[in-house]
């Protein structure tokens, strides 16, 4: 059953009036859906808006932040219409930039940890997880660093790590990374937007 604005107020009366459509046969999440949004609209309209700036790559597009008056909480980022440069518009990866809030519930919020062969994954914390992988980049390092190249020349590289930046990086985190990479030797770096 598709819903049209004025039969969705003609259903929304139906529904207030307790009428069990659904029993009927009746599907309700188009209405449900088009409740949704009206409901976000109100509580965006009603929100403090805030703006700010893409922190993702030297565009700098602008975005409007609607938070929430009674929590303080965000609940809606969009593209800012009155921005000089973006006008309103953003890319994928910005208009995806609410999945970034802790709204997300999808969002890692522990570290998960796979041993090699293995079909399960456990529960670990960060201070193992950083001790681990300090080990398994100082020993793969020690291993695979190459102070001279095959003409005699000094390189001091090493060529057995590669670093590939994740897509939710933004632009000083990547310099902090690269340059982090860099002092290691490095050469094999690469960020996901260059894919
Ligand atoms: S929305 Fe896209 S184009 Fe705009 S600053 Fe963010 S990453 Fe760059």
């Amino acid at each position: 059953m598709e819903i049209t604005r004025r039969g969705f107020l003609t259903l929304s009366g139906a529904l207030g009036s307790g009428v069990a459509l659904s029993s009927l046969g009746v599907d309700l999440g188009p209405a449900k859906a088009y409740a949704a949004e009206i409901n976000k609209m109100q509580r965006v309209m009603a929100a403090r808006q805030v703006t700010t700036v893409c922190c993702y790559c030297s565009v700098g597009c602008g975005l409007i932040c609607s938070v929430d008056r009674n929590t303080g909480k965000i609940f809606n980022i969009e593209g800012d219409p009155e921005h000089p440069i973006n006008e309103g518009s953003l890319c994928a990866k910005g208009a995806g930039f609410f999945d970034l809030t802790e709204a997300n519930k999808y969002r890692l919020r522990k570290v998960l940890y796979r041993a090699p062969m293995s079909d399960r994954w456990e529960e670990k914390n960060w201070d193992w997880a950083l001790e681990r992988i300090a080990r398994l980049v100082k020993d793969t390092r020690d291993k695979g660093f190459v102070t001279r190249n095959a003409k005699g020349e000094l390189v001091n590289r090493c060529e057995t790590i590669g670093h590939l930046g994740s897509s939710n990086v933004d632009n000083e985190e990547c310099w902090l990374m690269s340059v982090a990479c860099r002092s290691m030797g490095l050469v094999y770096i690469d960020h996901q937007a260059r894919v």
